[in-house]
């Protein structure tokens, strides 16, 4: 038998005991690197997911190494980051099993999910196993499945956790996610999901109606505290206090909190010094805009949900236009759903063209290709690239400043949005701090023809486009 035979038998003796979540975010990408005499080594792609294994399946994994080859007495761990880019070799015990009959579709697109008006419901639609994992949060994610497996009575890690990214990159999924994994592992757990917002509201309202005990007594009772875009509190003084005093208690009796905000906890501001580096306490994982597989992969997962069937050509589209936020992909999907019910045709690329067109008016419309190909970054990761390789500030780089030190990253940052997501002058104008189309007309120009003149500005246009991962 050979490292991977021995692998695959002990994850088929396990299947029956773990998940296929489980099997998904801890060992898919995990190798018996080593077999000799009595010990075995087994590699993980991160560290995280070494000491999830260490401590969670130590045993489990021994005894079922042991069942397979009996001389077999130590379990060793190491990390071995090239796998994080492995293929996963799954056993097919592990496989979806279950395919989901196309539901009827719904007589209305969906109402989308609206933050203020359902902030205290945990959806069940949310789960971290209908969340696709791509590289862009597979840790966010994997650190979600670590605090939704922790027991009630063990000492809690990565508390707090802090999810932190922008609009619709899939946070409050997260989060909603952990809630119900947790629920999924103990029913009678005490889960409190809210907003900022409305956290604020019932304590304004509790001060009003003179029952802050009340309040108190709810918020001290729970299990597990989730509170999702945190950044509403900056520059509310009396709420962060109630908040500091709450996290105080839960953390002291070893109950979990999660928060989750546009930023991470350092770029906060108007958040008092004392409960911000309590949120950064534990552990701070970021979300980003994943690439154009996984937004395939997050497209094919809704239009199941969605019980709606996509010619092939129509989904690939789709995933090389949703270039901003998954709500984006949301909202097309009900209105392609919409639409087929109503036309009772199937949609076309062109259809399907027209609906971002009216979505992103200035935007213009990116191949299949181009996104294969890596062009489908986000402004913000060009913004982030440009600041790390000229170390200007990216405020500076969205700013007015006519230093030529901004001046000229700023304006390479401009070709490049234009170059690679093929985006409109309008548009980049739009994104760098509300910029007239023509100012940006002229810095574009002026970067191409220094491109053609000067080898050092070609030199840092290569360099980047390196940086930013592009074939
Ligand atoms: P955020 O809270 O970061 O603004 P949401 O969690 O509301 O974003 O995500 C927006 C939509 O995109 C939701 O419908 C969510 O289910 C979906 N979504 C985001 N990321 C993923 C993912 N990786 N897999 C599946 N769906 C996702
Ligand atoms: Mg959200």
């Amino acid at each position: 038998m050979d490292k991977k035979q021995v692998w695959d038998a002990v994850l088929q003796r396990m299947a029956e005991k773990i998940s296929r979540m489980e099997f998904h975010t801890w060992f898919k990408k995990v190798r018996i690197s080593k077999i000799s005499g009595e010990a075995v080594v087994l590699s993980c792609p991160t560290e995280m997911n070494k000491n999830w294994l260490e401590t969670k399946y130590h045993g489990m994994l021994l005894q079922n190494l042991k069942a397979i080859l009996p001389e077999i007495d130590k379990l060793f761990f190491d990390v071995d980051l090239s796998l994080a880019d492995s293929p996963t070799t799954s056993p097919e015990v592990f496989e979806d099993k279950k395919t989901k009959a196309p539901r009827k579709l719904p007589n209305r697109p969906d109402v989308k999910l609206n933050g203020d008006l359902e902030s205290r419901i945990i959806h069940h639609k949310f789960t971290l196993e209908n969340f696709v994992v791509g590289d862009e949060t597979r840790l966010a994610h994997s650190a979600c499945v670590a605090v939704s497996e922790c027991g009630t009575k063990e000492k809690k890690k990565y508390n707090p956790l802090f999810v932190y990214g922008g609009v619709g990159l899939g946070k409050t999924h997260l989060l909603q996610g952990t809630a119900n994994e947790i629920l999924r592992r103990n029913s009678n757990a005490v889960i409190v999901y809210t907003t900022a917002e409305r956290f604020m509201n019932e304590i304004v309202k509790s001060i009003r109606e003179r029952n802050t005990d009340r309040f108190r007594k709810k918020y001290r009772r729970v299990d597990a505290l989730i509170i999702d875009d945190v950044q509403f509190f900056e520059g509310k003084e009396k709420t962060q206090e109630e908040l500091f005093n709450t996290f105080n208690d839960l953390f002291e009796f070893n109950k979990h909190i999660i928060f989750a905000a546009d930023r991470p906890p350092a770029d906060l501001v108007g958040i008092s010094d004392r409960l911000r580096s309590r949120m950064g306490w534990g552990l701070s994982v970021d979300v980003q805009m994943p690439g154009y597989e996984t937004r395939l992969a997050i497209l094919q997962e809704k239009s199941k949900e969605l019980g709606l069937i996509l010619p092939n050509d129509v989904q690939e589209f789709i995933a090389a236009n949703v270039r901003k936020s998954l709500r984006e992909l949301e909202n097309i999907l009900n209105q392609v759903s919409a639409e087929v019910e109503l036309s009772q045709l199937s949609p076309t690329v062109q259809s399907v063209g027209k609906m971002f067109r009216k979505l992103n008016p200035h935007d213009e419309l990116q191949t299949v290709d181009g996104a294969k190909a890596g062009y489908a970054k986000t402004p913000d990761e060009i913004i982030t690239a440009i600041s790390d390789h000229f170390q200007v500030p990216a405020t500076e780089l969205l700013g007015n400043s006519r230093k030529q030190e901004f001046v000229y990253p700023r304006q390479i940052a401009w070709l490049l949005c234009k170059d690679l997501l093929r985006m409109s002058h309008e548009a980049i104008g739009k994104d760098f701090g509300g910029k007239n189309h023509t100012t940006i007309m002229h810095g574009v120009r002026k970067i191409s023809d220094l491109k053609r003149k000067d080898s050092a500005t070609a030199r840092h246009i290569h360099a980047l486009k390196k940086d930013l991962g592009v074939k």
